[in-house]
């Protein structure tokens, strides 16, 4: 980030004049303390070598069995593709494409995507299609589950333990190292891809022109700040994303989505999100059923993880996000930024809450014994996913910045707290 080009905060649209920024540091917003850019330490070959490898063990996880489970002389290798194999022949249709996309395509879009970014960065020059690519990158990314999808794992064994015999097998390692590299890539996001084109004088840099900046905006994809025209949608002039000064019809949308979820996630706890088959005969398990089994089995943590993942979660996201709605007229620095705290805690627990739903079809996947077990999901797997992906466009669709319009910009006060 260049010092002195515009950039504007994502969470509160006050404009500031980049500063320069040590390797490892970061600067945040005088005004809401969001983060506004950090600078990496790494180089761009580092980060390219290791997106390489991120792809390897990829394809190692995906590849290799997770577990190979024995039953009465029977023994079976559960993979993930595997599971969604399984849970599309059952006829779940819904909850194997949901599942299928956020627990592999997703990830493995992102990955390739940013190889192929790190590669013409490096070589300092962006193809016509890299705003794009981009575009696409920027979209894709907070719907890369692979941390919950891990966590899932740690669930499943756990609930087959005693049902099994289970031997850990080289996909489940390779999916636990896979999970720190995409954290660790996650950093990498378009707007830091295209800051580095951009410190590479590789695109326009946004200067100070001296239009006013209630008539300025910044692209939500690529950061670059331009005059936008009122509340009409208009090319991004770097990227070509469709920006606006605030995103149009939040209200509207926001509540939509929000009731939608809060009607969803009704039969997304009564139903049973799978039904055990075995020798002994058939039982049917809902979202809490799974958790009172865990405490009993003795894993009272994993217990604890679930219950918070598909019950404190998504309650806390619907009641956070009812009341960003609600306080919008609230004015006030404080609380102006304590709702910014609130929806920084929306985005970080968004995707969390899929756990169970990961955790459902990869025991169909474990316990596929014909005749001895089996698992199948139920119709409360797919209502909870859609209770996952309804909150999360909920979230996309709010703007933070239109409660800070009531907190007029610029105020001593603001400044004071900076
Ligand atoms: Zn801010
Ligand atoms: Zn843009």
């Amino acid at each position: 980030m260049q010092a002195g080009s515009l950039l504007a905060c994502q969470h509160c649209d006050t404009l500031h004049a980049a500063v320069a920024v040590e390797p490892g540091g970061m600067a945040k917003c005088s005004r809401c303390g969001y983060v506004l850019f950090r600078r990496s330490r790494f180089s761009l070959t580092f980060w390219s070598a290791m997106t390489a490898s991120a792809l390897a063990v990829f394809a190692i996880a995906n590849l290799f069995p997770l577990v190979r489970l024995t039953l009465v002389g029977k023994s079976l290798d559960a993979t993930f593709v595997g599971a969604l194999w399984l849970t599309w022949q059952q006829g779940h249709y819904l909850l194997s494409i949901m599942t299928g996309l956020v627990g592999f395509w997703f990830p493995l879009t992102q990955l390739c995507f940013l190889l192929w970014a790190l590669g013409c960065l490096k070589k300092s020059r962006l193809p016509a299609d890299f705003s794009y690519a981009m575009r696409l990158y920027h979209h894709v990314a907070p719907w890369s589950m692979v941390p919950v999808l891990m966590l899932a794992i740690m669930v499943a064994i756990v609930k087959f333990a005693g049902m099994a015999l289970l031997e850990p097998a080289a996909g489940i390692w390779a999916f636990g190292v896979l999970t720190f590299l995409l954290t660790a890539l996650s950093r990498l996001d378009s707007m830091r891809l295209w800051s580095y084109a951009q410190e590479q004088g590789l695109v326009p840099i946004a200067a100070d022109t001296g239009v006013p900046a209630e008539r300025l905006g910044a692209c939500h994809c690529c950061g670059y700040v331009q005059e936008t025209a009122g509340h009409e949608a208009v090319p991004c002039g770097r990227c070509g994303s469709r920006i606006h000064k605030r995103k149009p019809d939040m209200g509207g949308r926001v509540w939509a989505l929000l009731i939608a979820a809060a009607v969803v996630y009704i039969p997304a706890n009564v139903l049973p999100v799978m039904e055990i088959r075995s020798t002994l005969g058939a039982s049917a398990h809902t979202i809490l059923g799974g958790v009172i089994e865990l405490w009993r089995l003795g894993s009272w943590d994993l217990a604890v993880i679930v219950f918070v993942a598909s019950v404190v979660v998504p309650i806390t996201k619907l009641l956070a996000l009812a009341i960003l709605m609600l306080g919008r007229r609230w004015r006030g620095f404080r609380v102006q930024r304590q709702r910014t705290r609130l929806y920084e805690l929306v985005e970080f627990i968004g995707q969390w809450s899929m756990l169970d739903v990961f955790v459902v079809i990869l025991m169909t996947a474990m316990a596929n014994f014909p005749g001895l077990s089996q698992i199948i999901a139920g119709p409360g797997a797919a209502s909870f996913g859609m209770v996952v992906v309804l909150t999360m466009l909920a979230a996309l669709s709010y703007d933070p910045r239109s409660g800070w319009d009531q907190a007029r910009p610029g105020t001593a006060e603001a400044m004071g707290n900076g």
